[in-house]
């Protein structure tokens, strides 16, 4: 039986369905269909428009991109990703939800959807006869709505501190404990959604928070998971009266909203390369030397706001150089000390608000770049990384969009209508919050 017929089968009082296809940022868009619409979705699949993938732009013009405003904005077919159906443990009625993925006409993947691009780096690792584990890790604010508001007008977050120091607390149970109820819930919606929800811990702000996922099979599913859980987080706590924010800096003064991603590579045996007594150390190497040589060029895909570059400051524990080290939070690329069969990377450098598929597509065409090219990671970092004499990364969004659409790797990996296309997105965004004149700017010079 297919998936499909399954699922209906085992719940069958589900009344709709929630689609989800997830932009360029990461946000989940989508819509609702009734249950008769699966039949569809599991083969030709539902109707979108490219734009959907936020190619739109908050409705700005966005010329010469070639795949949407010249075109007309049609169609794509969205047929369900494998895997992704299951139901919707915070709504009232029975729903169910499922991840989509774009094929345009001819039935060709869509290089403008984030999960096809997932699907490319894929491919390479497998050429290599590679397969990739991942798992994500997700920080985020909780937000009080109720709270006094903060003097620069902005959201209070839970512990905040208002008129008097911020809490610093990390690790502390006591956070945890007073949202118990929040934190139990995102378990075990986390559980029945199939979501290996792991370790939860209070984050090193006042009011941050941070969940981490167990992985499972391939890295699909760990991009899966994560989306999901961002949504599952984001509606349990609306349940709460508080709102979750992925946001990578909500606060100048606090430690940013980190997403970070462990991988480790398997060989066609299911064995950690990494692990291997030969020469578990040397392809470790390679894959690390890829990482650290492609991060100037897509940092852009792991800071793809506006504001993710201002989380990037020394001390914050997210990186400011293309570094690599042994346990070490410093540095952009960890190496866990881990048991042998667990060695794995730890990519420190996106923002909470990336897109995971993308995250992890510059991930694994990074690590398959070193290893293809046998290359030979530089010395690692030891101690404090914001000093290292290493490569800096971009410190602008400007800066990142120039090295982003020169780069041989990114089209090489991602193709070179997809780089294109990010970086004239992206070009446009910046061009919103450059033409916004700030409070600051108008307090100072008026
Ligand atoms: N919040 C830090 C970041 O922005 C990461 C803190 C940590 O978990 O080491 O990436
Ligand atoms: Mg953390
Ligand atoms: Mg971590």
């Amino acid at each position: 039986d297919d998936e499909v017929t399954r699922f209906l089968r085992a719940h069958p009082d589900v009344e709709g369905v929630e689609y989800l296809l997830s932009d360029l940022n990461g946000v989940a868009r989508g819509k609702w269909g009734p249950p008769q619409s699966l039949a569809k979705a599991a083969t030709v699949g539902l109707n979108f428009p490219l734009s959907v993938f936020g190619l739109d732009v908050w409705g700005r013009e966005v010329p010469d991109i070639g795949l949407h405003v010249e075109t007309g904005d049609r169609d794509g077919y969205c047929p369900l990703a494998p895997g992704t159906l299951r139901l919707v443990p915070w709504a009232r009625r029975p729903t169910a939800q499922a991840i989509l993925t774009m094929l345009t006409e001819g039935g060709r993947p869509f290089e403008g959807d984030p999960r096809q691009q997932l699907r490319f780096a894929v491919d390479r690792l497998a050429r290599l006869g590679l397969k990739a584990v991942a798992a994500f890790e997700l920080e985020f604010y909780l937000l009080d709505p109720n709270a006094a508001s903060p003097p620069d007008g902005g959201l209070a977050s839970v512990f905040s501190g208002v008129g008097g120091p911020a809490r610093e607390n990390v690790y502390g149970l006591s956070d945890l404990a007073a949202y118990n109820d929040l934190f139990t819930e995102i378990r075990t919606a986390g559980m029945a959604q199939g979501l290996p929800v792991d370790t939860i811990v209070s984050e090193g702000a006042p009011g941050q928070f941070e969940v981490n996922l167990k992985h499972r099979g391939d890295a699909f599913a760990a991009a899966d998971d994560a989306i999901m859980l961002r949504r599952l987080i984001v509606e349990t706590a609306r349940r709460h009266g508080l709102k979750a924010t992925f946001m990578a800096k909500p606060f100048m003064d606090r430690n940013g909203n980190g997403m970070h991603v462990h991988v480790s590579l398997l060989d066609r045996e299911g064995r950690n390369i990494f692990a291997a007594a030969g020469d578990g150390e040397r392809r470790l190497g390679r894959s690390v030397a890829g990482l650290v040589e492609a991060m100037v060029a897509s940092t852009l895909l792991f800071i793809p706001t506006w504001n993710g570059f201002r989380r990037l400051q020394p001390g914050s524990y997210a990186p400011t150089r293309a570094s690599w080290g042994h346990n070490n939070r410093s540095v952009a690329v960890r190496v866990p000390a881990s048991e042998p069969h667990a060695r794995r990377v730890e990519h420190r450098l996106a923002g909470a608000d990336a897109n995971p598929y993308l995250v992890l597509a510059a991930v694994l065409n990074a690590m398959a770049d070193g290893l293809e090219r046998e290359a030979n990671p530089p010395p690692p970092v030891d101690l404090n990384a914001y000093e290292a004499p290493v490569p800096a990364l971009p410190a602008t969004m400007d800066e990142a969009i120039r090295h982003f659409e020169r780069s041989d790797f990114v089209r090489k990996a991602f193709g070179v209508e997809f780089r294109k296309l990010f970086a004239t997105v992206k070009r446009a965004e910046m061009q919103a919050f450059l033409e916004e004149i700030s409070p600051l700017e108008r307090s100072t010079f008026l």
